[in-house]
Order: C-alpha cells, then sequence, then structure tokens
C-alpha cells in the first residue's frame, strides 16, 4: 500500500509504500476513497502543538506515521471475528480510539482516552494512506445514502459540531443559543442547530463573508465582533442573556464575550484551539451560577446519532475541495495559509 507519511517536523511528508496489513480478530481494512484534511494534521506535521503564551505541546512521533481522521472509503477485507461488516461495505471510520481499558474508555468517553491512539494519530496507517488498518469493526458506521466527498469529515469537523451542541441542555426551538465563529466548525454548527433543533443561534464573527455564510446557513441573527458594544448587542439580542453560548474560536477574546452572553444559570461551551489564557471575574462563576465546560470531538454514540442524521439528509453540506491524494503536502501549506474553503479531501487512486 501507498501513503503520505510522517517525516520529521516540519518535513514534508514522504511518499513511501508499506505492506498491506492484514486484519486479524475483529480487525477491518479499510479502502481509503477520501480522507478529510483537517488544522490538527497541520500541527501533527509540524511536531507540536500551540498552546499560545510561548507553550507548546509535544508531539513525538516517529518517522512513518501516517495521518488523516477524516475517512471513508469501502471494506476491503475482515478479521475472523468480525460479524457485522462485509467487504464492499461503505463506511466513515471512527477514528478516536481509546485503550479500551480505562475508566474513560469503559464509560463510553473513549475519545478523550489519555493513552488511546487515535487511528491518524499514531495508530497506523491514517487516511494518508491508500489503505486504513481499523482495529475494531464498531469503528466503522455505514455510510450508505452520504455523499462520499462529504462523509469523512463527519467524523471530525461534523462530530465536534454535534458533540459541543449535545451538550445544551433543554435544546430546543425556544433556546437562546450564541455561537461566536463562523469558520467550518461554526457553519456546520449552524446548519444543525437550525435543521436539526429548530434554533435559529445569534452569530458572532469578525468576517462579513463569513457572517453571510452564518445567515445562509441558518443564523437568526448576526452580530460584527469588531463592531462596539457587542456585548450589549448580544445582551439586547437574547433578551438579558443566553441559555448557552458555544466558542469555535476559543482565544482569550471570544471565551470571556462567551461567559459573559450568558444568562444566569447559562453555559459556555468551549470547542476552539486558538489559545491563549481564559480571564474572568472568578465571582461571576459562583454569583451568576454559570459554567463553562469543555467539548472536544464527540462520543461514539453521538457519531452514530451524527451520521443517522446525515443519512437522512440533515446534516448541511459543506463545501468540498476534491485533491488528488498526491497533492496532500500542498493541501497542507494550503491549509496554514488560509487558502481552504471549507474541507479540502484527498483523493486516493485505486487501480
Ligand atoms: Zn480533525
Ligand atoms: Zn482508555
Amino acid at each position: 500500500m501507498k501513503a503520505y507519511a510522517y517525516a520529521g517536523p516540519m518535513q514534508p511528508l514522504a511518499e513511501m509504500q508499506f505492506p498491506t496489513p492484514v486484519p486479524a480478530d475483529a480487525q477491518v481494512l479499510v479502502r481509503t476513497r477520501f480522507c478529510g484534511v483537517c488544522h490538527s494534521d497541520a500541527h501533527l506535521q509540524e511536531g507540536k502543538f500551540d498552546l499560545g503564551e510561548g507553550q507548546d505541546l509535544a508531539l513525538p512521533f516517529p518517522q512513518g506515521v501516517v495521518f488523516g481522521h477524516e475517512i471513508y472509503g469501502e471494506v476491503a477485507a475482515v478479521g475472523p471475528a468480525v460479524s457485522d461488516v462485509k467487504p464492499g461495505d461503505r463506511v466513515i471510520v471512527y477514528p478516536w480510539v481509546g485503550c479500551g481499558a480505562c475508566e474513560l474508555c469503559r464509560g463510553g468517553l473513549e475519545h478523550v482516552c489519555q493513552s488511546g491512539l487515535m487511528i491518524g494519530g499514531g495508530q497506523n496507517p491514517g487516511g494518508f494512506g491508500d489503505h486504513v488498518l481499523v482495529p475494531h469493526e464498531r469503528y466503522c458506521v455505514a455510510a450508505e445514502g452520504i455523499e462520499p466527498a462529504q462523509a469523512g469529515s463527519l467524523a471530525c469537523s461534523g462530530l465536534t459540531s454535534f458533540g459541543a451542541i449535545k451538550r445544551i441542555p433543554n435544546l430546543g426551538p425556544h433556546s437562546r443559543v450564541v455561537v461566536i465563529g463562523a469558520g467550518g466548525l461554526g457553519i456546520m454548527g449552524i446548519g444543525i442547530l437550525s435543521r436539526v433543533f429548530g434554533v435559529s443561534p445569534i452569530v458572532v464573527d469578525v468576517d462579513e463573508g463569513k457572517l453571510a455564510a452564518a445567515r445562509a446557513a441558518g443564523a437568526g441573527q448576526v452580530v460584527d465582533g469588531r463592531g462596539p458594544d457587542v456585548l450589549m448587542k448580544l445582551m439586547e439580542l437574547t433578551g438579558g442573556g443566553a441559555d448557552a453560548a458555544i466558542d469555535f474560536v476559543g482565544s482569550e477574546h471570544t471565551a470571556p464575550l462567551a461567559f459573559h452572553a450568558l444568562r444566569v444559570g447559562g453555559k459556555a461551551i468551549m470547542v476552539g484551539l486558538f489559545g491563549g489564557t481564559l480571564k474572568i471575574p472568578a465571582a461571576l462563576v459562583a454569583m451568576q451560577l454559570k459554567s463553562i465546560e469543555g467539548s472536544n470531538v464527540g462520543t461514539m454514540a453521538d457519531f452514530r446519532e451524527l451520521v443517522a442524521l446525515a443519512r437522512a439528509g440533515k446534516v448541511p453540506h459543506i463545501p468540498v475541495s476534491l485533491r488528488p491524494a498526491c497533492e496532500a503536502n500542498a493541501v497542507l501549506e494550503d491549509l496554514r495559509h488560509g487558502r481552504v474553503i471549507g474541507r479540502a479531501v484527498l483523493e486516493h487512486a485505486h487501480s
């Protein structure tokens, strides 16, 4: 099999040949058709993750690791213990694989397992390879009826938006929800809020094009974050504060805005990883009964629910630019320089 593999920090990925894995036990071999390229792939290639204020999280990968976690393809072969998946099935791969043994994994939270290895982040090979070895059939979710080039991104950007939305208590058409950031994740979130839950969120961004896209995706109101009195406008539009605010940016400017825009008892949900330090008046957390909650992709159960919604046509499509897999390095550069609209998706050639 062929793959575009890690060749050291900041080095271009290298085209490499590996023996095609043979699935054992409950493993599944997937022939990759499409794999979305994510900002986190660019971080992985850099070998570090910027936490802001000069702090880094080192990502010590050995050379030869194959990234890519937004995987769509068809089952090529299955191990002898596989019962529900068969060759030829079209599947999306849930990549957030945990160790399977810790308390988090046993409680259904393997996506935040501290010793797990996600597919495309150490568990080899990921979707920048033309085949992916899935460690257990339960990570393969049927994708029939979903546009193939859109499908893989449900496992990352789609699930991240959906996972955050699922944290809003008593969500319904009456809910007053503020969304900060109308980039890829935000637009997906606005679309899901509007189509699945009947909510028309109030959306803040600093870019006119993105605010227009937010309106088209189902925003009830939009607020230009560069303007004066942003918080006052949010208070007005929510009638005294939001039930929930989702921060898809996660900067030292957006996070306090999410917090202050809440009503008494409201919940701020932190998703974005822009970085910086969160500063809020500590006493207000207590006095106003507010909560701040982190959200990171989503559980397997959330993912199955999201895929079912996508199969029913309820998840908005995102613009996709298809690129041949051999352009993986160029795509990562484009992502770093903000030249990708929507999702860049690699297409693998199979003879
Ligand atoms: Zn991702
Ligand atoms: Zn675990």
